[in-house]
This record gives structure tokens, sequence and C-alpha cells, in this order.
């Protein structure tokens, strides 16, 4: 039997599963992703969390036939290389990724786009298996996309389902992440919904999303502390995860206006915490604006849990093996 390793880069953690055939999970692990030492620093601690995983799954790491990697930033797959990471510290410029984690595992890797991957486990293994098209919803520190039409993952040259970049207000849009004014991640991201509540917060506005945090012993407003704060009714919480789910179905119902998907998945981070019932507000908030509503596309919260991305990253490894792609 085939094992092959996945690992998921994200700015916060790195979480690596060795998977088979079946996309059965053997092992898996996840540490957090190192604050500096730059792309040697992060190359080492995906090693770390791939041996960690291997320990797991009883199979050395260069025992696998493969090993994925989906990560953030510009990736060029024959090149093996990620350049200009967004959310990894001190990644500017080109690393290559690939064959420096090689080296170390003594096995091929194979790069790919970190939404990209999640998209193709979902589709795959989890709640858009039964589909033969889909749109995939990431809602977390930004709101990431991707599209799968007719069983293909849809990347255009390389800049498609950028659902987060979506423009869903015209006039005195806020300012996004990316510099641009009424992306829908401008309201929905997380990073951008801790950048209003701060503002907020420190005009005066009664919120305990800043106590939570503390009492968690975070610096940021993680999925967690805001789903605590929603728990406990936070009147400020409650208006700003309500204006990102209007925002979020405003470029949901878009978009399936445009490619009218047999499903929409929404995962990430924010979306896994706050769960099923905000599913079901974003269709709430899709609806109005879907051109075709006597059959809408169904709409699932992802299935694979935030594993989702390493096991894709699994399924990118397979296919660099059926394909020839050794590293
Ligand atoms: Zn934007």
């Amino acid at each position: 039997m085939a094992l092959r390793g996945g690992i998921d880069l994200g700015g916060t953690k790195i979480q690596a599963a060795v998977i088979d055939d079946a996309g059965d999970v053997h092992g898996e692990s996840r540490i957090p992703t190192p604050v500096s030492g730059g792309p040697e620093a992060v190359a080492g601690a995906i090693a770390d969390a791939l041996e960690e995983a291997c320990a797991a799954a009883d199979v050395k790491p260069r025992n696998l036939e493969a090993i994925g990697i989906g990560s953030p930033g510009v990736i060029d797959v024959e090149a093996n290389t990620v350049t200009s990471a967004r959310n990894l510290p001190d990644w500017q410029g080109t690393f290559p990724l690939g064959s420096v984690v090689s080296d170390r595992a003594g096995a091929p890797v194979r790069l790919g786009n970190d939404v990209d991957v999640a998209t193709m486990a979902e589709f795959e293994l989890g709640a858009g298996r039964d589909y033969e098209s889909l749109l995939g919803v990431f809602w977390g520190t930004g709101v990431g996309g991707g599209i799968v039409l007719d069983g293909r993952l849809w990347s255009g040259r390389g800049a498609a389902a950028e659902i987060g970049h979506m423009v869903v207000q015209q006039e005195n849009g806020l300012q996004c992440p990316c510099g641009r004014y009424g992306c829908m991640e401008a309201y929905a991201g997380r990073g951008s919904l801790e950048a209003i509540a701060r503002r907020r917060a420190g005009n005066g506005e009664p919120t305990v999303l800043f106590e939570i945090m503390e009492e968690r012993g975070r610096t940021r407003l993680t999925s967690g502390v805001w789903n605590r704060a929603l728990k406990a009714n936070d009147k400020l919480a409650i208006e700003l995860i309500d204006n990102a789910i209007e925002a979020i179905g405003t470029a949901v119902g878009s978009a399936v206006n445009l490619i009218d998907p047999d499903a929409v998945i929404v995962g990430g981070g924010l979306g896994l915490k706050l769960g099923e019932p905000y599913v079901d507000k974003i269709v709430d908030a899709m609806m109005p604006h879907v051109f075709a509503d006597e059959r809408p596309p169904a709409v699932h919260m992802a299935a694979l849990g935030d594993l989702g991305g390493a096991i894709g990253a699994a399924l990118l490894a397979r296919d660099a093996v059926t394909s020839g792609h050794r590293a």
C-alpha cells in the first residue's frame, strides 16, 4: 500500500498528514509556523511536522511515495519554488521549498496552491464528492476560493477563484488587505474584522472580544474568540459577523450566477469554527442575489475539517506520481 505525505502550510500552523490510496489518514501532526528565520526555518518545520506524522503512521519519510505541500504565495510547479508567500514572515523573493524539503525528507515533493488543494480534497473525499462542479469558500484570515468545473480544478491563468476580492461595495467601500476597495474580504476576512473591531473598541464601543482574547492567552482575535463573543451575545461581534455574512452571501451569489456550480462548500478557520448555523446564514444572505433561484446550488460545510488542506496536498502528491512529475 502506497502512503503519501501532505502538508498544509498556514500562517499560524503547519499541518501534516500521511494518507493511503483510499484517503484514510494514518498519521497527522501540527506545529506552529516559525515566526522568524524566514523560508529556511519554515522548510525545517515542515520536515519536522512530516517526521511526526510519519512516526504516528509508522513509516519513514523516505519511504513515502511522494509529498505534497499546499502553500500560500505564487507557486512554480516546474521549478518547485514559492515566491512572496503572504502571511509567512520574511518570505520575500523566491525560495526552492520543494527541493529543500525533498532533500531532507528523501522523497519527491510537489507544490500546489493551499486553497486549490483544500478545494480538491473536498471535491474528492469531502462534502463535494457527489458533485461534478463546485465553488469552495474558505473563510479565515482572508477569504480564499476554489473552483472545480466538470471534475477539474479551474485556475484560469493562475489567479482564478479569488472570491474574497469580488466587489460587494461599489461606493465608499472599505479598503481590503489587497489594497483595493470594496472587496468582500474587507468585510469578512478575520484580519479585516479584527482591524474594524480594534478601531471601534478604541473609539469606546463596548465589547468582550478583547477580554476573551486576553483570557484565552491570545494576541489576535482567533476564530475561537469570535465564536465565544457571539455565544456571549456581544453586540459588536454580532454586528460585524452579520456584516461579514452579508458580504460573503453577496459575493457567493454573484459567483453562483457566473459559474452555476452544483454545490458551494464553506470551510476555512472561521467557517469551520462557527459551524452549520452560520452556513445557513450564508445561504440566507446568498439567495436574494441568485438569478436561477428556483434551483440554487447545494451549500455544505466542508467535511474534512481543518485537516482538509493536508489531505488535499497528499492527493497532489498522488497526482504528481501518476503524471510522472518527479521532483
Ligand atoms: Zn481585495
